[in-house]
C-alpha cells in the first residue's frame, strides 16, 4: 500500500497513512484534534517540485538559468 501525506486543515497537523490507493481521498480524521477536515498532501511531487527547495544560482547570483542561456546579467 502506498503511504500518503495528509495535513488537517483545522489545526495544521501533517501526518502519514498507509492506504489503499482507492482510498487516499477519504474522509481522513486528524489524528490531532479529531477534525475530519485533513486532506492529503501531494507529497513526493509537490516537494521535488516546488517547496522548500533551494534554487540553483550561478556564481554571479543569477539565477543559473539565466546563465545556462546566455542571458547572465554579468
Ligand atoms: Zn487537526
Amino acid at each position: 500500500m502506498p503511504l500518503y501525506e495528509y495535513r488537517c486543515a483545522s489545526c495544521g497537523a501533517k501526518f502519514e497513512l498507509l492506504r489503499r490507493m482507492q482510498d487516499a481521498d477519504a474522509e481522513t480524521v486528524c489524528p490531532e484534534c479529531g477534525s475530519k477536515g485533513a486532506g492529503r498532501q501531494l507529497s513526493v511531487f509537490a516537494s521535488h517540485m516546488g517547496g522548500g527547495g533551494k534554487a540553483e544560482t550561478a556564481p554571479c547570483g543569477a539565477p543559473a538559468s539565466a546563465c545556462n542561456l546566455g542571458r547572465c546579467p554579468m
